[in-house]
């Protein structure tokens, strides 16, 4: 299996919909073989036709095992989370923001990940505005909360 080295967080830029709706976009618009992301943590808001996921729950994208589509130059040792919403303009829900931390402690135990330097917003790695300002700025305090749990467990990296 590829070695997980971080885990790079984004914003879907729409209003609502889920996993279904970017599959959709990624397999039958971008002719790519499944949808970019490895986890997609809904909104309970639907986008167009597209059906709404329920408020902060984690969706499984592609397989871990394979490498995403999401982070130019930055896929082959990450994991990719979009968040949907368009977190430029409006805030994630409080049950996103628990979904979110909740998957990325997870992932940093099952992986050995240091959060501190490697849970990252796709506009640390690419020229973008994603995840959005109100998605990125709690970034920071939530890996610091990550970082201290994990140590308070004993984990060093
Ligand atoms: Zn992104």
């Amino acid at each position: 299996m590829r070695k997980i080295k971080r885990i790079i967080v984004h914003h879907s830029e729409s209003e609502g919909g889920d996993v279904d709706f970017l599959r959709y976009c990624h397999v039958h618009d971008n002719k790519w073989k499944d949808v970019g992301y490895h986890y997609v943590i809904t909104n309970g808001k639907k986008h167009g036709d597209w059906k709404a996921g329920m408020d902060g729950m984690i969706q499984e994208g592609r397989p871990v095992e394979m490498v995403g589509a999401h982070a130019k130059g930055a896929n082959s040792d990450s994991i990719g989370i979009c968040v949907i919403g368009d977190f430029e303009e409006t805030k994630p829900t409080y049950k996103q923001i628990a979904s979110l931390s909740s998957l990325l402690i997870e992932l940093c135990v099952k992986h050995n990940i240091n959060p501190f330097g490697n849970i990252l917003g796709h506009r640390d790695v690419n020229n973008t505005t994603c995840p959005g300002r109100y998605l990125y700025s709690i970034l920071m305090p939530m890996k610091l909360f990550i970082t201290a749990a994990l140590w308070h467990e004993g984990q060093r990296w």
